[in-house]
Parts: C-alpha cells; sequence; structure tokens
C-alpha cells in the first residue's frame, strides 16, 4: 500500500473534480429552501489540529446544518444534564430511516442521538428557559464549536417546523411514552431551528475537528466540552452516524461522520483532524452521493480508515 498523502498538501480541488461528473442522486425536497439546493454545488474542507483550514473551491459558500447539527446538540445535552442525557436516550443504532417513527422497545426511550427522535428529544434537554432560551443556548453552544458566532435562516426554520409533520410525530409519541417532557411543539421549533444553523465547509470541518480533538476548538483554543463528551458523541456517531447506512459507511469509509438531508456530512477523525464536505445530490439513506466518495477517497488517500490493520 502506498504510503499516505500528507493532508497539509493534499489536492482538494483535483479531488473535487475528479468526484463532480458523478451526477447520481436525488436533492432532498422536504422543503422549498432544500429543494432549491444547487446540485453542483460541491465543497471540501479539512481542519488541521493547529487550527489551520485547507479547503477546496465553494468552501465558503453557506448550506444549513440539518441533521449535521445532531452530534453537537447530543454533546450540549451531556454538557448541560452531566451526562444523564445517557439515560434519556438510546446509543443503538436502528437500520431505520433516520424519520422513522420508532422509539426503543420497552423504554419508549429514542433509538439514538443522530435519528431524528434523539435529536428532539437532545434539543429538548439543553438548559434555557423555555423555547427562546433553549434556542439561545443552542446558538452559543453552536457558536463555540465553530470558533464564530453562526446565523440562522429564519425562513428554513420557519417551514421545518411548519412541514415537519414526522417530527411533530415523533415529538408527540415521546410525550405519550412520558420520555419527552417539553411540549411537542416547542420540542419541534427547538430542533427546526438548530437545523437551520447556517455554516459553510470550513466552519463545519472546525466544528468536527473540536469534537477530534477532545472537545477543544483548534482555532480558538477554547474548551467546548469535556474530552469524555466529545468521545462519547463522536463513539456514537461511528455507530449511528449514516443512519441505515452506518455499516456500510463504516466498512468503507471508516470514518465517524454525520450526514444530512442538505447534502452536508461532517467528519471527525479522533486525535487527527475534523473534515466537512457538502453536495446536495442523495442516496437512498440520505448521504450525499459526492459527499461519500470524497469521504471514501480521503480514508484511502490519507490513511484515515479506524480499522486499517495494515
Ligand atoms: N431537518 C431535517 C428533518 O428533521 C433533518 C433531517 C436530516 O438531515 N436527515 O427532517
Amino acid at each position: 500500500m502506498a504510503s499516505p498523502s500528507d493532508p497539509r498538501s493534499y489536492d482538494l480541488d483535483g479531488l473535487r473534480a475528479r468526484v463532480l461528473p458523478d451526477r447520481g442522486g436525488r436533492v432532498d425536497d422536504s422543503i422549498p429552501q432544500l429543494a432549491d439546493a444547487d446540485p453542483d454545488l460541491c465543497a471540501i474542507a479539512l481542519a488541521l489540529p493547529d487550527g489551520d483550514v485547507r479547503s477546496s473551491s465553494q468552501s465558503d459558500v453557506a448550506f444549513s446544518l440539518q441533521s449535521a447539527v445532531k452530534p453537537f446538540l447530543f454533546a450540549l445535552a451531556l454538557l448541560d444534564t452531566d451526562g444523564e442525557a445517557l439515560d434519556r436516550v438510546g446509543i443503538e443504532p436502528t437500520g431505520e430511516a433516520f424519520d422513522a417513527l420508532k422509539l426503543e422497545s420497552g423504554t419508549g426511550r429514542p433509538p439514538n442521538p443522530m435519528v431524528n427522535a434523539g435529536a428532539l428529544l437532545t434539543a429538548s434537554l439543553v438548559d434555557g428557559d423555555g423555547v427562546e432560551g433553549r434556542m439561545e443556548r443552542i446558538s452559543r453552544g453552536l457558536a463555540a464549536f465553530a470558533g464564530r458566532a453562526l446565523e440562522v435562516d429564519e425562513a428554513i426554520a420557519h417551514n421545518e417546523h411548519l412541514l415537519g409533520d414526522r417530527n411533530h410525530a415523533l415529538a408527540h409519541l415521546m410525550r405519550a411514552e412520558g420520555t419527552m417532557r417539553v411540549s411537542a411543539d416547542d420540542a419541534v421549533a427547538v430542533y427546526a431551528r438548530a437545523c437551520a444553523t447556517m455554516v459553510d465547509a470550513e466552519t463545519l470541518a472546525l466544528m468536527g475537528a473540536t469534537l477530534a480533538l477532545g472537545g477543544v476548538n483548534p482555532r480558538s483554543g477554547r474548551r467546548v466540552v469535556p474530552a469524555r463528551v466529545a468521545r462519547d458523541v463522536v463513539s456514537v456517531m461511528a455507530t449511528c452516524g449514516v443512519y441505515d447506512g452506518s455499516g456500510r459507511w463504516m466498512r468503507a469509509v471508516g470514518i465517524p461522520a454525520k450526514s444530512s438531508v442538505s447534502g452536508a456530512i461532517v467528519l471527525s477523525v479522533p486525535g487527527r483532524l475534523g473534515a466537512a464536505v457538502v453536495s446536495p445530490p442523495l442516496d437512498a439513506q440520505g448521504t450525499s452521493v459526492c459527499g461519500r466518495l470524497i469521504a471514501e477517497t480521503l480514508g484511502e488517500d490519507l490513511g484515515l480508515h479506524s480499522f486499517a490493520t495494515g
């Protein structure tokens, strides 16, 4: 096997050009703003331990986090509840779609924090007085992961709240089971707003790096969460981050990651680096088609697969 390339000299635009002709996949159409996404957008960024960020062209184009927010909501819930969040949400993979109307049997808890049920719950567990207080706390927390203030696209948040029927159903299901303790509508409002937080590939790579590097943002130098919280979150990204494609992802790519309907994927390579890719067309499991190819190639070329044995 060739020795791995150096992330500092790796040709990210070359990789982008190689995968761009791949035109498979479908852009999500759950809300108009996602349906309008540019199918040709493709950006890659790597955030390194010294805070340096290397990126391809288009890595300053903004997109909504969508489900890429879920690892960070889990982290904030673990931090704010002093770990009690682990009693309130499961951590087993589901083998089902991200929005499956299903809870853990026996407990009525959401199955894991990387599917919608789990993220609705973790978003309800962060500190803050009412909807406004929790939204404010989440914004501050996400900003700390990013190392800069982040905007929320209010039109996206509004539509996600209005049109997210399955999320309302999940919140009501958890209310019925006694596992969701805020009102169903409040739960969806807070989660929808978190999903509507805008980032670019460079920022998302830094967020992934903060988890990969023990909870400290490598650019700001600020500790955002304890190392133990970061470890817990990255572990669950590894097992559940790509929904019913998590097993296939781990075999082929080997990097803990979280996919999202905006076509973003955040990756955290433990102790090494954070990365982000965005390209809107998705496969059947809701994973960016080009994003997967890029992650697989990066994993191979930079020697990032967690289970490379020689
Ligand atoms: N906001 C989206 C939803 O709840 C996020 C889903 C996703 O990115 N997979 O439907």
